[in-house]
């Protein structure tokens, strides 16, 4: 039903204890200000969908630095408890120079790696909260022609570290032939600077052939074209998310108009504990190996 994001789906995915326990995933958003970052993240998860349901204190706690704010959501869908975090990282890229805007969101993963690392080596190892960064959705605008300056500096600096998923914000500024264009030139942009965003697993060969299509759909969607929208309209009867035009309506969540379905389930259902395995096994790992061989030395 249309009421839930769909993570409680996430049982098949994980080990029954932390579904008891509840677990903990952290997305950060990052891009120019006026990309929509904050109204993609709100028609991900703090949507009116939530408005009429028994969710205590949706938002618990906003932190506001100079430019991280972080939201922390705690929301329980069927009996599975998920402690969503979101890191907004407002201002990225109005500084004047390139650096500053990598070197915040690149301090804070760092710091949750570093924290987590002193974690590990206490005492109460078991209780461990987890805010390392899991998934990066990295804004690119739609009106330039693939990955500028900025952009590569930032996949650069960042993609050894956290999970990079590109999108293409406000893509219903372009044409379907447009959107085409612009994801090909950035994956080409991508595989030519040599960087290593989130590769999506591949798929068992003993999944079914439905299976196997929608995974090959997913994979080919990247970067996803995203439309994000404050407002509720009412089409027939129904209500939903969309952005109003002299003519007509672009719903956020119809896949024929945006990649949003795609991204969220994504997210939030289908590879959640990849991307949760991927930050432990490798990013993780690789800010551990460097921790140790600094205090060996
Ligand atoms: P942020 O600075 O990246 O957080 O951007 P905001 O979410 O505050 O959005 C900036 C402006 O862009 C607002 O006027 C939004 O209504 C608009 N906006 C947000 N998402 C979209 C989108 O998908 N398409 C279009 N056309 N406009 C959008
Ligand atoms: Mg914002």
């Amino acid at each position: 039903d249309r009421d839930y994001i769909g993570f409680a789906t996430l049982p098949e995915q994980v080990h029954r204890k932390s579904v008891k326990r509840g677990f903990d995933f952290t997305l950060m958003v990052v891009g120019e200000s006026g990309l929509g970052k904050s109204t993609l993240v709100n028609s991900l998860f703090l949507s009116d969908l939530y408005k009429d349901r028994r969710i205590p204190e949706a938002i618990d706690r906003v932190e506001k630095t100079t430019c991280i704010e972080k939201k922390t959501m705690d929301i329980e869908e069927r009996g599975v408890k998920l402690r969503l975090t979101v890191v907004d990282t407002p201002g990225f890229g109005d500084a004047i120079n390139c650096e500053e805007s990598w070197r915040a969101c690149c301090s804070y993963i760092d710091e949750q790696f570093r924290q987590y690392f002193t974690d590990e080596s206490g005492l109460n190892r078991k209780n461990i909260q987890d805010n390392r960064v899991h998934c990066c959705l990295y804004f690119v605008p739609p009106y330039g022609h693939g990955l500028r300056q900025i952009d590569l500096e930032f996949m650069r600096r960042m993609h050894r570290k956290v999970n990079i998923v590109p999108v293409v914000a406000k893509a219903d500024t372009l044409t379907s032939a447009e959107i085409k264009r612009l994801k090909n030139r950035i994956m080409a942009d991508i595989e030519d600077n040599k960087i290593q965003i989130y590769q999506f697993p591949d798929c068992d060969s003993d999944e079914d052939e439905e299976f196997k299509q929608q995974d090959r759909e997913l994979k080919a969607c990247v970067p996803f074209a995203v439309v994000g929208s404050n407002t509720v309209i009412e089409i027939a009867g129904n209500k939903v998310r969309g952005r109003q035009y002299p003519w007509g309506v672009v719903e956020v969540e119809n896949p024929k108009h945006s990649d949003f379905i795609k991204l969220r389930t994504m997210l939030i259902s289908t590879h959640m504990q990849d991307l949760k395995d991927v930050t432990q096994d490798v990013h993780y790992e690789n800010f551990r190996a460097q921790c140790i061989s600094q205090i060996s030395q």
